[in-house]
């Protein structure tokens, strides 16, 4: 049986872009939330081998530190003809200047290196609502699609080089509205972020305002 969450919250980021998204996600809510990076939290060591580990990981950490409800969201781009890579290790592949241009190459690079010619990837976002007292939920979301030559400079990662199944523009050409794709009436959401979000909605929070 889920949780109802109410209140205040932590998002266990201190990824800029990730906290704008899932502020914008949660505001329907009447939720307060206020970031790991603002209350000066250390970020945990990410040691686990899947999305959904390591976004436990975060959240655990952040409600342990705070005795409050948090979600933490870990996510990554997973390039089918590299086996999944860099998956997990998305974030690490911009290396700690968060060169994206330069993790968005090294994609192509590899791909060459490889000879191969799909193209086919996916965003998974793996969002984790953890409490004080240890109970944690765990919710899903993936999106679909191809990548192409880097277009657009909005979202932030690799949002330039992705371009969701059914439509044009990558999500880097897209409004953070358009890349959530979220209609609350039915259920629906195109990120892999919005997706998660919108599963958790329905089995954690009240109806949105
Ligand atoms: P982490 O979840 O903080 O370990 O980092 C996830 C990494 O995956 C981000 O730093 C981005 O590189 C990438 N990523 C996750 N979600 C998105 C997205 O919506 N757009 C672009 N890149 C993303």
């Amino acid at each position: 049986m889920s949780r109802r969450l109410t209140g205040k919250v932590v998002i266990a980021t201190h990824n800029a872009g990730k906290l704008a998204e899932m502020r914008a996600l949660l505001a329907p809510f009447g939720i307060e939330a206020v970031s790991a990076g603002d209350l000066g939290l250390p970020e945990p060591d990410e040691t686990g081998t899947m999305f959904a580990e390591n976004a436990a990981i975060k959240a655990r950490a952040a409600t342990e530190a705070t005795g409050l409800p948090a979600f933490a969201d870990d996510s990554g781009l997973c390039v089918d003809a590299l086996d999944g890579a860099p998956g997990i290790f998305s974030a690490r592949w911009a290396g700690p200047t968060k060169d994206f241009s330069g993790a968005m190459a090294r994609i192509f690079s590899e791909l060459d290196r490889r000879g191969a010619r799909d193209r086919r990837a996916h965003f998974v976002s793996a969002l984790v609502l953890a409490w004080p007292d240890g109970h944690t939920e765990l919710f899903e979301g993936r999106v679909f699609g191809d990548l192409v030559a880097a277009r657009g400079s909005a979202g932030f990662g690799y949002d330039p080089i992705f371009r969701p199944d059914g439509h044009d523009r990558t999500f880097g050409e897209m409004t953070a509205d358009e890349k959530h794709g979220v209609d609350w009436q039915r259920g629906q959401g195109l990120s892999h972020r919005a997706r998660a979000f919108v599963e958790l909605s329905r089995a954690c929070l009240a109806s949105e305002a």
